[in-house]
């Protein structure tokens, strides 16, 4: 409970009621010294008619009003009580007429006596203006805190973004505002330990997750940083909602976990956006396929026709016409490998193959096209690799007509297949434009092209690399490049290697 809220029925004569006050009164202390001996005065003069029964009584009750106020007002209090009473003392030796040794003795008691009152009085005073300053400080600081507390929550309340706050030692959650408007619903206050006291059902690739698995519980009790983690909720009403979430412990300064906090983005609309856009993919490419498919059959029938007429202007064209619908067909079949990435889609058939000959075959296809450029490789021995043959035959090709396409005709491409460690390792060197090093992770991202002004615009969409990237990590292997800009290019990729 506050100290400041303590009540007392009479706080006016309760010293305690006015700790933490710092407020010291020179009036009461006076004025009530002086009317006590007023009082005892008159006590003795008009009531009892003997001057000489004051006395022990009278010591009784100034060292109460001594101790009373110095507790009350403090040091200068005790010392205005303890100044009237040896006032009052001297007033009784001297309206008494004493003399002689009697004289003598009461000068000594009141000296004595005067003394010892002075001391009680800075012993208590300073105590009781010790606590008063201790109480203030704690006062003060528990203020400050709680205006802290207030600025921050107001802070809080007005972010854009859901903010979690968990207290390990109460192991209770408090929301801002926003939190509260995504999720339409009150954060439950303290941390479950079972699942079924979760009024939300809380899922990850449509896994249910336990109290235990949310990134704040995870912050909090395993010092977990979790960052930019995807959930999907389910709401009672049965809608669905996308979570971007974030979460960090907070340490004190012995590094024990304190706290921890959480930063929650709705991305609902992104994601269904994404999904949108994901949708309308697949079906673009889906349609395109067909009309496509037929196309190149009426033009092998057409070139069939035409090779016997011997109409070597039309047998050009219609070879033109091939090869645009070859591209146009690897479009659309790059657009469909993005959508079932995207969908989670991209299946493999994996078999034992001897990487060195799928290099070679890629070059004797690819190479057709890039007649000008020195393409080198020195088959040694066979290296076998557990892989989808087909899949990793479309990563070579990409990376063989990349190579093509961003280096100057003439020039040379090094293809290299070695072993190292258990894994298979493949590089395609060219001789070309490079990447910058701030581009280098980039490229490797989905409809991801290096846009340079100085640079002449190269065809293409920027599926490619992103489309190996995930063919390569699918059957664990790495793929990462290394270039100089104006130098030249080497991308790599590691497959693991056959154990047959
Ligand atoms: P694109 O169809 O645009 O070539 P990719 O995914 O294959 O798509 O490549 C992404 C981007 O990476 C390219 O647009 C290009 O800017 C850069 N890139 C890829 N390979 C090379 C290379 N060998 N040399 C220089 N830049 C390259």
């Amino acid at each position: 409970m506050p100290l400041t809220k303590v009540k007392h029925s009479l706080p006016v004569f309760n010293p305690f009621a006015r700790l933490g006050r710092a407020r010291y009164s020179t009036v009461a202390p006076l004025a009530t010294t002086i009317l006590a001996a007023v009082l005892i005065e008159f006590i003795v003069n008009s009531i009892l008619h003997s001057p000489e029964a004051v006395g022990i009584p009278a010591i009784f009750v100034f060292i109460a009003l001594i101790v009373y106020f110095s507790f009350r007002d403090g040091i200068k209090g005790g010392l205005i009580t303890t100044g009237i009473t040896v006032g009052y003392y001297l007033y009784i030796i001297y309206s008494r007429d004493y003399s002689g040794e009697q004289l003598r003795g009461s000068l000594e008691t009141t000296v004595l006596l005067g003394s010892l009152y002075a001391g009680i009085s800075v012993v208590i005073g300073w105590l009781k203006q010790t606590l008063d300053r201790v109480i203030v400080q704690e006062i003060e600081a528990r203020e400050l805190a709680e205006q802290g507390r207030i600025r921050l929550e107001s802070i809080l309340d007005q972010l854009p973004v859901g903010v979690i706050l968990a207290d390990a030692k109460t192991n209770s959650m408090q929301a801002n505002r926003y939190l509260e408007k995504i999720l339409q619903q009150k954060l439950i206050p303290e941390i479950p330990d079972d699942i079924s006291k979760t009024r939300n059902t809380t899922t990850r690739n449509g896994k249910v997750l336990k109290p235990n698995e949310w990134p704040i519980t995870q912050a909090l009790r395993e010092g977990k940083r979790v960052f930019a983690q995807e959930i999907e909720v389910i709401k009672p009403e049965g809608k669905r909602l996308f979570l971007r979430v974030n979460a960090t412990p907070i340490r004190n300064g012995t590094r024990k976990i304190v706290a921890a906090v959480s930063t929650v983005y709705d991305i609902t609309t992104e994601k269904e956006h994404e999904q949108r856009k994901n949708d309308f993919i697949n079906m673009a490419s889906h349609e395109l396929k067909t009309p496509i498919t037929s196309m190149k059959l009426y033009l092998e029938l057409l070139e069939r026709r035409v090779q016997k007429s011997q109409d070597i202007k039309t047998i050009e064209a219609l070879k033109k016409i091939q090869r645009q619908t070859d591209r146009l067909q690897e479009l659309i079949n790059d657009l469909l490998d993005v959508s079932r990435i995207q969908t989670g889609k991209l299946r493999f058939q994996k078999e034992s193959f001897d990487l060195c000959e799928g290099v070679e075959e890629t070059i004797e296809v690819v190479g057709q096209l890039a007649k000008n450029h020195r393409i080198l490789f020195k088959k040694k021995a066979s290296i076998n690799v557990y892989a989808d043959r087909f899949r990793i035959y479309q990563v070579l090709t990409n990376l063989l007509t990349n190579a093509i396409k961003y280096s100057p005709p003439e020039s040379k491409i090094i293809i290299k297949v070695t072993k190292e460690d258990k894994k298979a390792v493949v590089s395609v060197q060219d001789f070309g434009i490079g990447i910058d090093q701030d581009q280098l992770k980039k490229v490797f991202d989905r409809l991801y092209q290096v846009t340079d002004s100085k640079e002449k615009t190269f065809p293409g969409l920027g599926m490619g690399l992103y489309i190996s990237k995930e063919i390569i990590r699918r059957h664990h292997g790495k793929i990462w490049v290394e270039s100089q800009k104006g130098k030249g290019s080497t991308f790599n990729f590691t497959l693991p290697l056959s154990s047959s």
